[in-house]
């Protein structure tokens, strides 16, 4: 079995407790303005152009099959003989086996720091059979597993990992259901009904709200109502991922938004009961 990823990153300190080892998946059913990882989007591999570390040798156009206009199929050729790092291939197939020998390199740091991995993305439950073979390995090894969602799949994807799961982190980024529509280009109705249910099953959930000052800043209430009961991470906007979205050749929708400073996210934590981590 293989599944579609765009990277996998060794010692994360921001996705879950102690240092992890976080496996983004490659394909996402939202398009948040606010992404900032664009890349994680489209579900095939993608072509992307640093332009800065372009030293204009032309060895890229001598071998791309289409003279590198829009209709790149994200071959690769270019990425290939290209020597400065200008042109990658975002995305490609992993086998289970490749992915849990690269996670149990760290089996040492996760025992001491009390880490392990997180399935993250793009979205995990858009490939439910890889992500519950992936995370039924890593328990057979004993490494702690925990998830980052948007909960925008059918109940069933997410129910069939949960007894797999040592954490459950899930985004709600809104309940003003024309305004979520807006933000991420799908209804809110089916993340709602499952969050509802993940409240029920007894997992071991965080819900996170992406705070975007300018996009859904004004639901924090709302969300916190919806939570109620449940630990709330309040996730501020920033913008590392603006390079990207030129480097995929895309308009970064939320350009415009301001990052929050730390004090007043402290703030609003105090204010909400809500975890901010700065
Ligand atoms: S990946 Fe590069 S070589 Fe392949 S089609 Fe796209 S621009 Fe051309
Ligand atoms: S091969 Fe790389 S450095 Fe050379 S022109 Fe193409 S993108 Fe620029």
């Amino acid at each position: 079995m293989t599944g579609r990823i765009f990277d996998i990153q060794r010692f994360s300190i921001h996705d879950g407790p102690g240092i992890r080892t976080a496996v983004f998946f490659k394909g996402c059913p939202l398009r948040c303005a606010w992404c900032h990882n664009p890349e994680s989007q489209s579900p095939r591999p993608q072509l992307m152009f640093y332009a800065h570390k372009c030293t204009g040798c032309g060895r890229c156009a001598g071998v791309c099959p289409n003279t590198h206009t829009a209709a790149c199929t994200g071959c690769g050729r270019c990425a290939d003989v290209c020597r400065s790092g200008a042109r990658e291939i975002s995305g490609y197939e992993i086998t289970l086996e490749e992915a849990l020998r690269t996670v149990l390199r760290d089996r040492a740091f996760y025992e001491t720091s009390g880490g392990g991995m997180t399935l993250t993305g793009g979205e995990p439950l858009a490939q439910p059979d890889f992500a519950r073979e992936l995370l039924r390995l890593c328990r057979e090894q004993g490494v702690n597993t925990a998830v980052e969602t948007s909960g925008f799949a059918p109940w069933e994807a997410l129910e069939g990992l949960l007894p797999l799961l040592d954490h459950v982190y899930y985004d709600i980024k809104g309940i003003d259901p024309a305004l979520h529509r807006r933000n991420t280009g799908v209804s809110n109705e089916v993340i709602l009904a499952n969050a509802e249910r993940l409240k029920q099953s007894g997992a071991n959930v965080v819900f996170r709200m992406p705070y975007i000052p300018g996009f859904n800043d004004g639901e924090l209430a709302a969300v916190r109502a919806f939570t109620e009961g449940s630990p709330l991470q309040l996730m501020p906007y920033h913008d590392t991922g603006a390079g990207k979205y030129a480097a995929l050749g895309r308009d970064y929708p939320a350009a415009a938004a301001a990052a929050p400073e730390r004090a007043f996210m402290t703030a609003l934590a105090e204010e909400t009961g809500a975890i901010y981590e700065p």
